[in-house]
């Protein structure tokens, strides 16, 4: 990551304890244009098309005051609030991943001419992100795609550009949706790191305040700017005993002891095919899924045959010819690539990466049309194995 932005502000400020600053929703409309006076497109939550998206905004009026999505199994719904909370919602549909390894990407463009050919010049200025309202699971997110992009045999060199030019200012989670479940996946309601700026958003009748806090240098340096006073407190603690509500809230878990080995001795387990007749194969879920990183790659020319593209594209483990090798698809039934799907995230990712590949987000029950529950399937699958031993 940056390093200057990675250097922490612990470290910047010579071991210092961590500060706790005052902001107030106009101290946050002046961060955001501090960001964008330093060339950042800032990427923040906004109400679009019936929805909160993670789009580019350009004021703090472009955030969803007053509005929440309700998330459940199969659904979502944007709803209004009774108050006027900015970050009163915890994730929709797209995520860092959708910025920082984009759906599709032009890898190169080729050209022949007179019988000579030639690739042609990439355009070399990239994106620089700042992403505001970064929820703690998908930090976590972030972190494993670093861990699958940059510490690997490979890199991803297009992710590393973007991934270090990034600024991150997070909101802690004082308000889990229903389908979360990062405080047993050890992932949230808190960031730990991973941040520029932190800030927890307190709405209560009569006051609606932030408690900030730099995670780095370069987080510091852009607090100072604001001036801020030094959080009182009184509300310092009411920060911190909002997140011990939110994570003793959370109605989702998912249990992690023994679940690789589980899955893999479940191979072969009936549940699968119970969970492959309501599986539509859609790919919804890899999709939202903040670290699913699966991608093709197309070639393309035009009919002159003279100019040619490759593209790098999203990708799933759901579609068939994602397996194909030599004449086939390898995983021909939903079952198969089900089982694929949850077997990687939650045992073959940790031989691979060292995590599980599951931050505890929810997308994928949300997302799902038919509301498959990651949560569920593996408390069934747990079921099965005490019951048919
Ligand atoms: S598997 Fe589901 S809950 Fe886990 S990180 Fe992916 S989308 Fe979120
Ligand atoms: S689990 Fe749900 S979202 Fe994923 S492929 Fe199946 S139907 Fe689609």
């Amino acid at each position: 990551m940056r390093k200057r932005a990675r250097e922490t502000a612990d470290q910047g400020q010579a071991g210092a304890a961590r500060r706790s600053l005052l902001l107030s929703p106009a101290a946050l409309g002046e961060l955001l244009a501090a960001l964008l006076r330093r060339g950042y497109t800032v990427i923040a939550p906004t109400v679009r098309d019936g929805a909160i998206c993670y789009e580019p905004v350009n004021g703090v009026e472009e955030l969803p005051a007053g509005y929440t999505m309700e998330l459940e199994a199969g659904s979502c719904r944007l709803k209004r609030r009774g108050d006027e909370a900015l970050f009163g919602y915890v994730v929709g549909a797209k995520s860092l991943k959708n910025y920082l390894h984009p759906p599709e990407r032009r890898v190169f463009a080729a050209e022949r001419d007179n019988g000579l050919f030639r690739i042609l010049p990439e355009q070399t200025e990239r994106p620089r992100f700042a992403f505001l309202g970064v929820r703690p699971c998908d930090l976590a997110a972030a972190a494993i795609q670093d861990r699958v992009f940059l510490k690997d045999r490979y890199q991803d060199g297009e992710y590393r550009a973007r991934r270090e030019a990034a600024f991150v200012v997070a909101v802690h989670c004082t308000e889990p949706a229903a389908t979360c479940f990062c405080a047993s996946m050890g992932t949230g309601p808190r960031a730990k790191d991973g941040f520029d700026i932190a800030l927890t958003e307190i709405v209560e009748p009569g006051r609606h305040l932030f408690v900030a806090e730099a995670g780095t240098a370069a987080g510091a340096e852009l607090l100072a700017e604001l001036n801020a006073s030094e959080a009182p407190e009184e509300l310092c603690r009411a920060a911190e005993e909002a997140l011990e509500r939110a994570a003793s809230s959370m109605k989702r878990r998912l249990d992690g002891d023994g679940l690789r080995e589980l899955l893999y001795e479940r191979f072969e387990d009936p549940h699968w095919d119970d969970v492959a007749r309501r599986c539509l194969c859609c790919a919804n879920c890899t999709m939202v899924c903040p670290t699913c990183f699966c991608v093709t790659v197309e070639d393309t020319s035009d009919v002159t045959g003279r100019r040619a593209e490759r593209w790098q594209r999203w990708d799933s483990c759901f579609t068939q010819n994602f397996s194909y090798i030599h004449g086939g698809s390898v995983r021909l039934s939903p079952k198969s690539r089900y089982r694929q799907w949850l077997t990687h995230k939650l045992a073959a990712w940790v031989d691979q990466f060292g995590t599980p590949g599951c931050v505890g987000c929810g997308r994928c029950i949300s997302w799902c049309p038919v509301g498959i529950d990651i949560t569920q399937e593996v408390a069934a699958l747990r079921e099965a194995a005490r019951t048919r031993a």
